[in-house]
């Protein structure tokens, strides 16, 4: 983690080992209001001494504390407003070139969900946690994957241009971080 949590924040943690990761905004008070998986929306969720009396769900949206919501793994801040060198280099899914609405709205768009009145799945078209957690900071769902292979594209189609080595260099990095470090 690179800064210090504050409400208002996308964040992420690995799920299964790192085979993709879960979003959700944190709202303060040790709580995150997430979309949930698929497979948890049948079934109650696990008693939790923390956020047991403060739990709740609507649907696929829950509210949770911040230990539920990482089930063991380490809380990673989405960051808004990257510059694009950093946004190519960095791996997808892990920031964003669009800049961040103020925290309030970010904490009241997620309780709006919550308390269901908007709907992610009817309203705004909401397919996974990321779109979720984008909608919430943004006010609208763009893909942050596609754009950020659209962005790293242009950037080393630019760079090819002025010195085909840096743009060799970038299209290493960019690679290496899609790939390996996922
Ligand atoms: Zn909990």
């Amino acid at each position: 983690m690179s800064r210090r949590l504050e409400p208002g924040d996308h964040i992420y943690c690995k799920r299964k080992g790192g085979l993709y990761d879960h979003h959700g905004i944190y709202v303060g008070d040790y709580m995150v209001i997430h979309l949930q998986g698929k497979a948890k929306k049948s079934g109650p969720l696990p008693p939790c001494q923390i956020c047991g009396n403060k739990r709740v769900i609507n649907g696929e949206i829950a509210k949770v504390c911040i230990d539920c919501f990482l089930e063991g793994e380490t809380l990673e801040i989405y960051d808004y407003g990257v510059p694009v060198l950093t946004f190519t280099i960095r791996r997808s899914g892990t920031c964003s070139r669009r800049h961040s609405k103020p925290p309030y709205e970010v904490i009241q768009t997620a309780i709006d969900f919550l308390q269901g009145k908007r709907s992610a799945r009817y309203d705004m078209l909401i397919n996974n946690c990321e779109d979720f957690a984008i909608f919430c900071k943004t006010g609208s769902k763009g893909s942050a994957q596609v754009s950020g292979v659209l962005v790293a594209t242009s950037v080393i189609a630019a760079a090819s241009l002025i010195c085909p080595a840096t743009g060799l260099a970038l299209a290493g990095n960019y690679v290496l971080s899609k790939f390996l470090r996922r």
